[in-house]
């Protein structure tokens, strides 16, 4: 068995020296429990908080220990009657080969379904964060004009088609490179996007955005977040989901400049986390599935081979190497 673990803490931008990759024996699972071997492991932005010592939603990793996160295995051994040999299970203790888990922290897919690692992208925690965020924390509404900033990930890539098929007049997405931008206009529907690194934010959402947006779903912050409130119309709203452009920052961040526009434009910003939102699980399955499975809404994985090659699509994600959802194959 083969495990990643924390070698040490990294302040600023992470390299390869933060992790180390261990093997170890194969665990043993003890009355109740069951072995996993796991076949796909989710690389996500939150993680890289967790590297960090400063207190958040989420614990810190400790060093010396395993990466927890998403990931998805199958039962190989099972001492327990909840779940059998062959099941294939989502669960949280991350990038290692083999887990031991308590059934009740594990839960079972339907393999027949979806292709299963759909449960760590598009039918998982970053499908239902879009969900959320667009449809109870902005409350986008018909006729909405909506921009989304990540609009290439996992989360933007999503928010972006569940607003057009919830009728928004006009749906905005940035992104980190032409091709990317090009994903966004030719196979997701947007009616607009632009490549942040080819300009000021601001320049390119006036011109992408003439009568001015309604919702913005920030998954990056600094310059984007400003931008979109300069764009914002009177009661807008803005879902702040994540600021990726900030979560390698040394130096404290600078607040948006023009953040007293939030009196005349009365508009509203929710930071939201969408583990809060666990009760709208059901709707956005039966909502969104059938879309997928109908390929009404399209989505895509950048698929890393090898529990190895973790760290370093962690260290690509963060400087956009993936379009769609970032996942380590197994
Ligand atoms: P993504 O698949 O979007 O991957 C991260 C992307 O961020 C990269 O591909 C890169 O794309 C972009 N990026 C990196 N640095 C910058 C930068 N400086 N400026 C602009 N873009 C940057 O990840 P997810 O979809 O999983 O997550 C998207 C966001 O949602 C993150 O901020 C994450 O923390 C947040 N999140 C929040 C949750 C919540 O509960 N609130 C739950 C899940 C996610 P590019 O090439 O375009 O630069």
């Amino acid at each position: 068995a083969t495990e990643v673990r924390l070698a040490s803490r990294p302040e600023g931008m992470p390299t390869l020296d933060h992790f180390e990759v261990v093997d170890v024996e194969v665990p043993k699972p003890g009355p109740g429990q069951v072995l996993v071997r796991n076949t796909w492991l989710s690389v996500d932005p939150y993680m890289r908080g967790r590297m960090s010592s400063a207190k958040s939603y989420v614990a810190p990793f400790e060093v010396g220990e395993v990466m927890d996160g998403g990931a998805i295995g199958e039962v190989v051994e099972s001492n327990t009657d909840e779940l059998a040999v062959g099941d294939v299970v989502l669960h949280g203790l991350g990038w290692r080969t083999h887990a031991v888990l308590d059934p009740a922290r594990a839960r079972k897919l339907d393999p027949s379904a979806a292709p299963v690692q759909a449960h760590l992208s598009v039918l998982g925690m970053p499908g239902l964060t879009a969900y959320a965020g667009l449809f109870d924390v902005a409350n986008m509404r018909e006729g909405d004009t909506v921009f989304v900033s990540g609009a290439a990930g996992a989360v933007g890539s999503l928010v972006g088609q569940l607003a057009k098929l919830r009728g928004a007049k006009r749906v905005i997405g940035s992104a980190g490179s032409a091709e990317k931008v090009r994903w966004l206009l030719d196979e997701l529907g947007f009616d607009a996007a632009f490549n942040y690194k080819d300009g000021p934010v601001r320049e390119q959402l006036r011109q992408a955005a003439p009568d001015g947006v309604d919702v913005y779903f920030d998954n990056v912050g600094g310059e984007h977040l400003e931008a979109a409130i300069g764009a914002l119309n009177v009661h807008g709203r803005i879902a702040v989901c994540g600021m990726i452009s900030q979560y390698n920052a040394t130096e404290p961040t600078p607040a948006p400049r023009n953040l007293a526009q939030i009196i005349a434009k009365r508009f509203t910003m929710r930071g939201f986390l969408v583990g809060d939102h666990e009760h709208l699980r059901p709707t956005f399955l039966a909502e969104v599935s059938p879309l997928v499975r109908d390929g009404k809404i399209v989505y895509r994985e950048t698929v890393v081979d090898g529990i190895r090659q973790a760290p370093q699509a962690f260290l690509d994600l963060l400087t956009g190497g993936n379009t769609g959802k970032m996942l380590v194959r197994l």
